[in-house]
């Protein structure tokens, strides 16, 4: 397995719209084992392909508690969230907005719909923190960032320091 490279803001490939995934071969095997591997050594929750660079509909998420055994993740390719209610606001960051973290709004329960790696369609329905990261990711499938759910002037101050950061980064 291969640690992959993680892009970061403002990384255009973050904003682009992801395309559908409709071959799923062993190439998409490996994608997904790599992208997996590369959210645990983050560590991180969930990775989605944007984030490595790759603008397809494929996500990844750690599975360990759901299925109560450290290192099993899940992989959803082309998700769709088909029905959410409630609502919650929990603290969250995200690999590719190194520094930041910040409350967001999410549904409290989601059902997602998508397809295995060998592309049959499956269900699931996830809450509390679990629905949040799995928002979190599909998001990026929409080119969509955490701080596009605060206000403006909260992800103006973001940004700024963001910024900063970045400028130190490169010193
Ligand atoms: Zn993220």
């Amino acid at each position: 397995m291969t640690i992959l490279k993680i892009c970061e803001f403002p990384d255009p490939v973050l904003r682009q719209q992801a395309a559908p995934v409709d071959v799923f071969d062993e190439q998409l095997d490996k994608l997904a084992a790599d992208m997996a591997a590369t959210m645990f050594d983050a560590p991180g929750v969930g990775l989605a392909a944007p984030q490595i660079g790759k603008s397809i509909k494929m996500i990844v998420v750690d599975h360990s508690r759901q299925e109560e055994a450290p290192g099993v993740w899940l992989a959803l390719v082309n998700p769709e969230i088909v029905a959410a209610e409630g609502r919650q606001c929990d603290s969250e960051g995200c690999l590719s907005v190194p520094e930041l973290t910040s409350k967001v709004n999410r549904h409290r329960k989601v059902t997602v719909r998508y397809q295995n790696l060998q592309g049959q369609p499956q269900e699931i329905t996830a809450e509390d923190r679990f629905a949040v990261v799995l928002q979190h990711e599909i998001d990026h499938l929409n080119g969509v960032l955490f701080l596009d759910h605060l206000s403006s002037l909260k992800r103006h101050l973001y940004l700024k320091k963001y910024k900063k950061w970045l400028e130190q980064q490169q010193n």
